[in-house]
């Protein structure tokens, strides 16, 4: 229950909000039925069709069929525009923002709990007006109030997952029976996942932290209260533990190597190792973050040292086969709306197959936060998350950078001058 200050002052914030969004986002929003008809259609799974309808009726996927006829008077017509299904980010940090004084936003920056509110949301709205409709924030206790504020319809955000927090080795005191109290701790707050740091940081070399038995406690407890263990790993070790104690997903693996991928494959392990946006944001925001913890000579040096590894490291994920290689940022201050770019990243210093590459961002995305029947794909049933870029990302990943069109659950957030009939 809020207050009649607390009323007004959200509804002033609202309007604020609306005010500052270009006109044709505030006016596209529509419910109801709705046809949308493009040239191109990628439908996440690794198809691609022609000349297609897709009809949204409150806010799911009624119809996807061929063109025909007229479009309806309230139509809107993509053109030669490539439409897919909305992106997906399966790791990025919502909250991390550049602050007032240009730096990283830290504890002790000063900063207001409304600047703190209000830089989340524009974190939010970059990430949505970039065309993810989705992200996973592997962060912070106050990304649940963002996840709980977009879903109310209060600001315009990409469906958020979060895990609310995260746990090591150190966590309770890291026995495993501390442990596996931990996770029941996040799942009784409301985390959509467990996050788990199971090695070092890249800046620290990155070698295993945690034991076997304190993984298997940590992604065991995890899986028994029906939650996915998303697992930070650097070292071939660090990632071969979390695959054999049953942990869903592994983020990074740097090192990994072809028995560590090996591992993964045979436990049906997600892996999630990244190309070069996070460490290109890093070394691009230098500024921002010099001197804040581990951002120091020694760790900028250690990430300039890992991007041949990872680029080379998606390319080996590419092409073990069966390897289920999702797609993530690790989004953190100044990465957010530019999620694509290691999309292009994975494809053209990879070398992974541009049609693969989507796939990881939609439908596979989808399927490691078990959405699968939900959200990745251009379907009957599914939610209307619908992007639209201008040009053909299959024959040329930029196009990824250069979306038009946003719909998510059949509101429109983005439409930049496709014809509405
Ligand atoms: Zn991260």
């Amino acid at each position: 229950m809020s207050s009649v200050p607390a009323r007004r002052l959200a509804r002033a914030v609202s309007l604020a909000l609306l005010l500052t969004l270009p006109p044709h986002v505030a006016a596209a929003q529509t419910r109801g039925t709705v046809v949308l008809r493009a040239a191109r259609v990628i439908d996440g799974t690794g198809k691609l069709l022609t000349n297609t309808d897709i009809t949204v009726s409150d806010g799911r996927i009624t119809a996807v069929r061929p063109s025909s006829g007229a479009l309806p008077a309230n139509g809107i017509d993509l053109g030669t525009r490539t439409v897919l299904p909305g992106l997906i980010d399966t790791h990025v940090h919502i909250g991390w923002y550049v602050n007032t004084k240009n730096r990283l936003h830290t504890e002790s920056d000063g900063d207001s709990p409304a600047t703190q509110a209000y830089s989340q949301a524009g974190n939010a709205w970059a990430t949505l007006h970039a065309g993810f409709t989705t992200v996973q924030s592997i962060g912070e206790e106050d990304n649940g109030t963002l996840r709980d504020a977009i879903n109310r319809g209060t600001i315009p955000g990409p469906r958020v997952l979060t895990s609310l927090g995260s746990m090591n080795e150190r966590s309770a005191g890291g026995s495993p029976g501390s442990l596996r109290a931990v996770v029941r701790r996040f799942k009784a707050a409301g985390a959509d996942v467990i996050k788990v740091f199971a090695s070092k940081s890249i800046r620290d070399g990155g070698e295993a932290t945690m034991s076997d038995a304190q993984l298997a406690a940590a992604c065991g407890e995890s899986t028994a209260q029906g939650l996915r263990s998303v697992v930070h790993a650097h070292s071939a070790e660090a990632v071969q533990r979390a695959a054999r104690n049953g942990c869903t997903q592994v983020e990074h693996g740097v090192f990994a190597d072809d028995i560590t991928r090996s591992m993964l494959v045979r436990n049906g392990t997600f892996f999630d190792p990244q190309c070069g946006l996070v460490f290109h944001n890093y070394l691009d925001n230098k500024i921002r973050f010099e001197g804040i913890g581990n951002y120091n000579s020694v760790g900028f040096a250690s990430m300039e040292k890992a991007l041949p590894l990872a680029e080379a490291g998606i390319g080996s994920a590419s092409r073990t086969p069966t390897l289920k290689l999702v797609f993530g940022t690790d989004a953190v201050a100044g990465a957010h709306g530019r999620n694509a770019e290691e999309l292009v990243c994975r494809v053209r210093r990879g070398g992974q197959p541009a049609m693969d590459a989507i796939v990881s961002a939609t439908s596979r995305a989808a399927e490691s936060l078990r959405l699968d029947r939900e959200i990745g794909r251009i379907a009957v049933g599914y939610a209307a998350d619908i992007i639209a870029t201008d040009g053909n990302p299959v024959t040329e990943i930029e196009a990824t950078q250069r979306v038009v069109f946003v719909m998510r659950n059949g509101l429109v957030y983005r439409n930049d001058g496709a014809r509405r009939r």
